[in-house]
């Protein structure tokens, strides 16, 4: 036994060592939250520290929900989280730091915010909050405690302790949240899907940014619930509007006739300088995992992480070092609003299918460009992976057609010499366009065809010569 917690007490030492812990940055119901930096890649962290012997049975079935909930959630407008690290008496939530604390004390500190700013706020929020219902995660306490900001004043969702998972056909029926922003058939008791709570509780913020002050107040419960059953409250003359018309379509006490998010995400106020990352919600956009960032792998090979290792861990969605690393890297290098495809399209490598079509190729008559071949017994996504960090090696550029089919574009370096590439005529033609395609051959064998499309043949040969020499 005492074997047994001795080395649990030493893999969980060993766990933590990547991280340098600093000061504390606030105490919260089931333990303290403090900042860190991870040593490999500088990141501050906020980790959250469990003590799982103290804390009451049904605050730890909180934390477990939380925790569940946050791991399968990514998006720029929701709080990451890293990893959990597990000891029989500490539960460590690493997650990314918000540096700029809550919204709740930026509101109090500002009042009520311009109409501009207050929209760049509820745009993220339900961005965030759009995302999580479409991993079917309801939050059900929205509120300015839970919305964090980062040090660009961007909004992050935390505190999901009392999300829940949705299921379909089944109605949630637990009274949670905090009351003010709760919406009627919840402190009614009555059943309910989910989406529609958290809904409500975007419109009692929206108001709350827009206004200075909550919609439904009362020195005491009764009160505040008999306002909330209601649906009254005082509409302020300096609204627009239009930010008048998307509150009270919000804020309806019937679920069934409250506004949803695609009907909010319509909405004309909503719609106004809206940026075009959360305008084009697209399912890829946010699916950071299913890439593999070829710089990202080649810094870590740099820190002495094995490159296959790396790749095998983030294929097999392991939770390690070398994946925690990566998130981490991926994350400091990307800010939280530009979705890494659109910010480079090239540096992608999504292979999500095992199989690889089987490829015939005909080329046109009368081309007289090469076509050269490369044999691998590696599996097509290895394969593919190591021709791509190859290539980017060499600084071939790259357009992704299929999983395992891209279109390159290799310039060679420029010269050494004094004279400017500008002043060379014809220069800039001096690249090569060519073709890659990983097809299966006969056996256990996979195939790499390259096909010169374009460019000087010479440039062709060099392109393959220096690829061969790196990926033999
Ligand atoms: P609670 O249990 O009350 O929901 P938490 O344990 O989530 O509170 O957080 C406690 C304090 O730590 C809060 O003041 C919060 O602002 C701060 N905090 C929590 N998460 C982070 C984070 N990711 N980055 C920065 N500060 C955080």
């Amino acid at each position: 036994m005492d074997g047994d917690a001795n080395n649990g007490r030493e893999s969980a030492r060993n766990r933590l060592l990547p991280y340098k812990f600093g000061k504390t940055l606030g105490f919260g119901l089931s333990g303290k939250v403090k900042l860190a930096v991870h040593n490999l890649t500088g990141l501050k962290v906020a980790i959250k520290i469990l003590n799982v012997r103290s804390i009451a049975k049904v605050e730890a079935e909180k934390v477990r929900r939380e925790i569940n909930i946050m791991k399968q959630l990514c998006h720029p407008h929701v709080v990451r989280l890293f990893e959990v690290i597990d000891t029989p008496s500490y539960v460590f939530v690493v997650m990314e730091y918000m540096s700029s604390g809550e919204l709740f004390y930026y509101l109090t500190e500002k009042g009520k915010l311009h109409e501009d700013e207050a929209r760049r706020f509820f745009q993220q929020i339900i961005s965030g909050v759009e995302y999580c219902h479409q991993h079917l995660v309801v939050h059900r306490d929205l509120k300015p405690e839970n919305l964090l900001l980062d040090s660009e004043h961007n909004i992050k969702i935390a505190d999901f302790s009392l999300g829940n998972t949705m299921h379909d056909g089944h109605f949630l029926k637990t009274c949670c949240g905090s009351p003010n922003y709760a919406a009627p058939e919840l402190i009614c008791g009555k059943l309910y899907a989910g989406p529609e709570v958290d809904v409500w509780s975007c419109g009692v913020i929206l108001y709350t940014l827009l206004c200075g002050r909550l919609p439904f107040d009362d020195d005491n419960f009764a009160g505040l619930y008999a306002r909330i059953k209601s649906g009254v409250y005082p509409i302020p003359n300096h609204l627009s509007e239009s930010a008048r018309d998307l509150i009270s379509r919000i804020l309806v006490v019937d679920p069934m006739q409250r506004v949803t998010i695609p009907e909010i995400r319509r909405h004309p106020w909503f719609q106004k300088h809206l940026p075009l990352y959360i305008a084009i919600p697209s399912p890829r956009v946010f699916r950071r995992t299913e890439m593999i960032d070829v710089d990202a792998v080649k810094d870590m090979v740099q820190m002495g992480f094995d490159v296959h290792e790396v790749i095998r861990s983030l294929q097999n969605h392991l939770q390690n070092e070398a994946t925690v690393t990566y998130a981490m890297l991926l994350h400091s290098r990307y800010p939280a609003h530009v979705s890494r495809q659109d910010e480079n399209p090239e540096t992608l490598a999504c292979m999500e299918q095992d199989h690889v079509q089987t490829y015939t190729q005909s080329a046109s008559p009368g081309q007289n460009n090469w076509t050269l071949g490369f044999k691998s017994q590696a599996s097509p996504r290895e394969t593919m992976l190591d021709v791509l960090t190859v290539f980017h090696g060499l600084n071939v550029k790259w357009k992704r057609i299929g999983h395992y089919n891209m279109k390159c574009l290799w310039s060679p370096p420029p010269p050494r010499c004094s004279v400017s590439t500008a002043e060379i005529p014809g220069r800039s033609s001096d690249a090569v366009k060519f073709e890659i395609q990983l097809y299966k051959a006969s056996g256990e064998f996979y195939v790499l065809d390259l096909q010169q499309l374009s460019g000087p043949p010479f440039l062709f040969l060099d392109i393959c010569a220096a690829f061969r020499a790196l990926v033999v």
